[in-house]
């Protein structure tokens, strides 16, 4: 369990100042450093190794040479400079190397290193998208020093898309309410979430998501803790409710299962790696089992 929010990864204080986002540091003139290879949602690791000894280290290594279509320098760790470099489509797994999808809890990767290659998945998801001006539809420049991208025609700059979402914990005296979505794993219950809205305080997102997910109405919203999340660009922004009446009533169309749960027996819960699973840790403990 984290103790603290602080620790968990994507959270850039996770790495204690072992990486230093680009933004902070002039790109170097040479790619050299480690290489990290994303093909959509996933990367290439070197096999057999272990810890950022999986990520290459060097000049671009011969296999990937013409097979990238962006190199982007996103930072350096631990002084070494990183880069994320865009696998082409259809670009088969090199010997030495295996290709994992990255999904936290699934992948079985260190705190650090998955926080980088959340990292370079995101630059390479932001180069990919940003090669255009959503304005005019002219090619872009990266601003330089920056992360931002200025349209040639039109002159509008551009930066990353963020995307806030509340996620929130229901409580109501020794039981939670959770709930399930049918993709994810057998028996796992998570919490609710969700976008937040155009014009829509956090609150009041919390509060729709709940009526829109389960029907029922809460009070004594208090926010708990955030954790970013580069797939590709949410920062997850985690509360603590109150149940405050009305009938559970799942939302089919989001959901496959909601029900209450005494905090004695909580069904499989969402991966150590997440703020739903931080969020349980810490405010779904039954009295006298410690904790917030
Ligand atoms: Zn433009």
């Amino acid at each position: 369990m984290y103790s603290s929010a602080s620790q968990l990864p994507f959270n850039g204080e996770s790495f204690e100042g072992r990486f230093v986002p680009a933004a902070a540091t002039a790109a170097p003139p040479d790619p050299e450093g480690r290489w990290f290879f994303i093909q959509d949602q996933s990367i290439f690791l070197l096999e057999d190794r272990d810890g950022i000894g999986r990520i290459p280290l060097g000049g671009i290594p011969a296999a990937f040479e013409g097979q990238v279509e962006s190199i982007v320098h996103f930072g350096s760790y631990l002084d070494t400079p990183c880069w994320a470099a865009s696998v082409r489509a259809g670009f088969a797994v090199p010997a030495g190397y295996v290709c994992e999808r990255l999904a936290p809890g699934q992948i079985q990767l260190s705190d650090d290193l998955l926080s980088l290659c959340g990292l370079a998945q995101q630059a390479t998801f932001w180069e990919a998208t940003s090669r255009h001006c959503p304005r005019c539809g002219e090619a872009t420049v990266t601003i330089k020093g920056e992360r931002g991208k200025r349209c040639l025609r039109c002159k509008n700059d551009h930066y990353p898309h963020l995307h806030p979402a509340v996620i929130v914990l229901i409580k109501d005296g020794e039981r939670v309410l959770l709930t399930r979505k049918s993709f994810w794993a057998k028996g796992r219950y998570g919490l609710v979430a969700g976008f937040v809205d155009i014009g829509e305080s956090l609150e009041a997102a919390v509060q729709r998501e709940i009526r829109e997910e389960v029907g029922v109405e809460v009070t004594d919203i208090r926010y708990v803790a955030s954790q970013y999340w580069p797939f590709p660009s949410q920062l997850m922004i985690g509360f603590v409710a109150t149940y405050d009446g009305g009938e559970l009533r799942v939302d089919q169309t989001e959901l496959e299962d909601a029900r209450w749960f005494s905090l004695r027996e909580l069904p499989d819960l969402p991966g150590k790696h997440s703020i739903a699973r931080f969020i349980l840790d810490h405010y779904a403990r039954p009295e006298g089992a410690g904790g917030a």
